[in-house]
């Protein structure tokens, strides 16, 4: 199985609209969503039925039973993310306790147990046809790296003769991302023209790096400043990463996902701009390996 992901240096980019396209332009038999802070790929690949629903245990977190407290105070001098107060009786503030453990070891009297605690659902939805996998971290939990882990696994066993899979990421460079690029074959980096889209562009590119990954990249709302989509050009021909095309702003783009649907169910020069940036990524995808799906476009 191939693996595509699609990433952007921050929310708003136009990650998801690019993903949900390519998604009914391969008629991906496997994909994901691995933003798992704020999925919403959801809301535009809508009605394929529930398979599974299951809670996601991340890290576990610290239960003070009072009624063995002796009120020593070691835990509290010994938690070093200031998580355990004091309110009368001793008491663990589960957002700030990232279940190392530690208070429990010093407890003199046992009165400490870490509990598994939920931090999110997973969600797997499908039909004979293809399979979408995605998740939901709670607020306030901070394992949303390993929850990618998770969904990423999840859609690989669900659907593991698929030739292709597509992967909508999370924005920026943090932990889902890392976690997100692990055994990709190819990151679609969607660029925003500006000047902190192309910083972002940097960062995500100095990522895909330190993973050996290859990158490719497009820039979506190209039209709203020529100057910095020009500098992106240039920014990708001096590194030697491919440049898969320009997508105009586009009012349509908008309203199809608000009434759930992708850019390419309507006729619209962003769609237009997506099919030939989704048969550029393809060729950088198929690579040195044969894709059926590419071939099929050629
Ligand atoms: S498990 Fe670690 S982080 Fe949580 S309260 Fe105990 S010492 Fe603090
Ligand atoms: S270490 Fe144990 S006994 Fe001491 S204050 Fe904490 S919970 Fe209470």
């Amino acid at each position: 199985m191939k693996q595509l992901l699609i990433l952007s240096g921050k929310g708003g980019t136009g990650k998801t609209t690019v993903a949900s396209a390519f998604i009914k332009l391969s008629q991906a038999r496997a994909y994901a969503d691995c933003d798992v802070d704020a999925p919403n790929l959801h809301l535009v690949m809508q009605n394929l039925p529930v398979l599974d629903r299951t809670d996601y245990y991340g890290l576990p977190k610290a239960q003070i039973y009072t009624d063995q407290c002796i009120e020593c105070d070691l835990c509290r001098q010994h938690c070093r993310f200031e998580a355990i107060h004091v309110n009368g009786t001793y008491q663990v503030d589960p957002f700030a306790c990232e279940g190392c453990g530690v208070c429990a070891a010093v407890c003199p009297v046992r009165a400490i147990e870490l509990k598994p605690a939920t931090a999110g659902e997973l969600m797997l939805y499908g039909d004979d046809r293809s399979v979408f996998s995605t998740a939901q971290l709670k607020m306030g939990s901070g394992t949303s790296g390993l929850l990618v882990t998770e969904v990423k696994k999840r859609l690989m066993a669900a659907a593991p003769s698929a030739e292709l899979a597509i992967i909508d990421g999370s924005p920026g460079i943090g932990c889902p991302v890392i976690a997100s690029i692990s055994g990709v074959d190819l990151v679609l980096i969607v660029a925003e023209p500006s000047l902190s889209g192309i910083s972002d562009l940097d960062r995500i590119v100095l990522t895909a790096a330190k993973f050996q990954t290859p990158v490719a990249v497009c820039i979506n709302k190209a039209d709203t400043n020529e100057g910095n989509a020009a500098l992106i050009e240039s920014f990708c021909e001096e590194r030697g990463i491919p440049f898969t095309g320009r997508i105009p702003f586009d009012p349509m783009a908008v309203q199809a996902i608000n009434t759930g649907r992708t850019i390419v169910d309507l006729d619209c020069p962003a769609g237009d701009a997506v099919r030939e940036v989704f048969s550029k990524t393809l060729i950088q995808l198929g690579k040195g390996k044969s894709l059926t799906i590419l071939s099929k476009k050629e």
